[in-house]
């Protein structure tokens, strides 16, 4: 049913196989046992200029090719794995498949292609005495340099304390990016930002949902307005950059390009694809840049 690979390498899943059923199949010993049998892929979602739709960055995102149940989305199987501490090894393969791939694009497409490459880590993750040096393990076996590399945390996991926060300040010394994830949907959003060292901040998803509609009684657009127009306005004071997450609309690009939003991530730019799709992407990219010289 979920497995569903497009011509163009999108790879969809189906929601709501959730962790109900899979607990019944004792997952942590299902992830191991995946883990082994090498059924994790990385997809990557481009990141987009919104006024030339140039693709400067990639996310990457974690997908389960499961022998029986097909694609399996990480909602269904990220908790779990971090429950479980499985999340260590997930995420180490993540890391370093995105670091060979990201170093792959950059020698195949040059430094101009593609800026950045980013990753998901957890608060797990993050707490694991061994994270940063595995990251700079990464970067020097894939050749990847440092600055190419995106961290993202969300803000729930930025706040778990002293262990976190060095951990959080060593990756910044070695030059690595890090982006506050879901940004504005936890507690203490901007207190955060003064002690976090991030370069970039994501909007959440929420605060883009309905962000370009106007009926002349725009009161839930224009809440969502004026957060998307706050956290750029501090972004921009701070020196940090933006991506607004999760557009799905041109109307959505519209509203926020009038906010000052110069990156957007999200369906309606480009859906998470396969390395090859990417690849096809740039390739395509630069003939038509080419083109234009
Ligand atoms: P996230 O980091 O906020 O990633 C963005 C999620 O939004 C992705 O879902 C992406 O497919 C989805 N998305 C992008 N554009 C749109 C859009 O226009 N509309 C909608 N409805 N959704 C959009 P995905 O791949 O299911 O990942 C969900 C979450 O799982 C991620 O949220 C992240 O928190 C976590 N995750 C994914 N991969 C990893 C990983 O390798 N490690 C860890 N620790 N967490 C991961
Ligand atoms: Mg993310
Ligand atoms: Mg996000
Ligand atoms: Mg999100």
């Amino acid at each position: 049913t979920a497995k569903q690979q497009g011509k163009a390498g999108f790879v969809r899943y189906v929601d709501g196989m959730g962790e109900p059923v899979l607990a019944h199949m004792q997952l942590g010993a299902e992830l191991r046992r995946a883990l082994d049998n090498d059924e994790f892929r990385v997809v990557y979602q481009p990141i987009v200029r919104l006024d030339s739709n140039r693709v400067i960055g990639v996310e990457a995102l974690v997908r389960w090719h499961h022998p029986s149940r097909g694609v399996v989305g990480p909602g269904d199987f990220i908790p779990a794995a971090e429950r479980t501490g499985l999340i260590v090894p997930l995420g180490r393969f993540v890391l370093r498949e995105t670091c060979r791939q990201a170093a792959a694009w950059l020698d195949e497409f040059g430094p101009d292609a593609l800026k950045e490459a980013g990753l998901n880590v957890s608060a797990r993750q993050l707490h694991d005495p061994d994270f940063v040096s595995e990251v700079a393990k990464a970067l020097a076996d894939s050749g990847l340099p440092c600055e190419r590399l995106v961290l993202e945390v969300t803000e729930s996991a930025v706040l778990r304390g002293p262990q976190v926060s060095r951990a959080l300040h060593e990756l910044d010394h070695m030059g690595i990016r890090l982006a506050l994830d879901d940004f504005g949907t936890g507690e203490s959003s901007l207190s955060l930002l003064r002690a976090f060292p991030a370069a970039i901040v994501k909007l959440d998803k929420s605060f883009v949902d309905g962000i370009e509609i106007d009926d002349g009684h725009p009161a839930a657009a224009d809440a969502r307005q004026a957060v998307a127009r706050a956290v750029i306005q501090l972004a921009h004071a701070l020196g940090l950059d933006t991506v607004a997450e999760g557009i799905e609309s041109p109307e959505q690009v519209t509203a926020l390009r009038e906010l000052g939003y110069t990156l957007g991530q999200g369906f309606h730019l480009a859906e998470p694809m396969t390395a090859d799709g990417v690849s096809r992407l740039l390739a395509r990219q630069q003939a038509v840049a080419r083109l234009q010289a």
